[in-house]
């Protein structure tokens, strides 16, 4: 998943503000991290997000984790692709 520099950057980019505290909150703490990257939680840490951070937070929360869905999977892809065309490959298979 990408890092959280990544995260601030891209959140500056859409934005215009980083939301430190919100990537910070959601990648920070190792003990939490996959809690708070639980995609059922994301109606309660969404809500509470807004309250502390405001309504364009809550968004940015959102769209961290879309992005690390999607990082995970372009890896898994990667690493998929790569896995079938070895195999093929030791099989002969052209
Ligand atoms: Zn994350």
């Amino acid at each position: 998943m990408p890092p959280i520099v990544n995260h601030l950057k891209t959140s500056m980019e859409r934005t215009g503000k980083e939301y430190k505290d919100v990537h910070e909150w959601i990648d920070g703490d190792p003990a939490k991290k996959a809690e708070r990257h639980d995609i059922t939680k994301i109606s309660e840490y969404g809500k509470m997000i807004e309250e502390k951070y405001g309504k364009e937070a809550h968004q940015e929360y959102i769209q961290h984790l879309h992005d690390d869905i999607k990082a995970k999977f372009n890896h898994i892809q990667h690493d998929l692709e790569k896995t079938i065309s070895d195999t093929l490959a030791y099989f002969g298979v052209k």
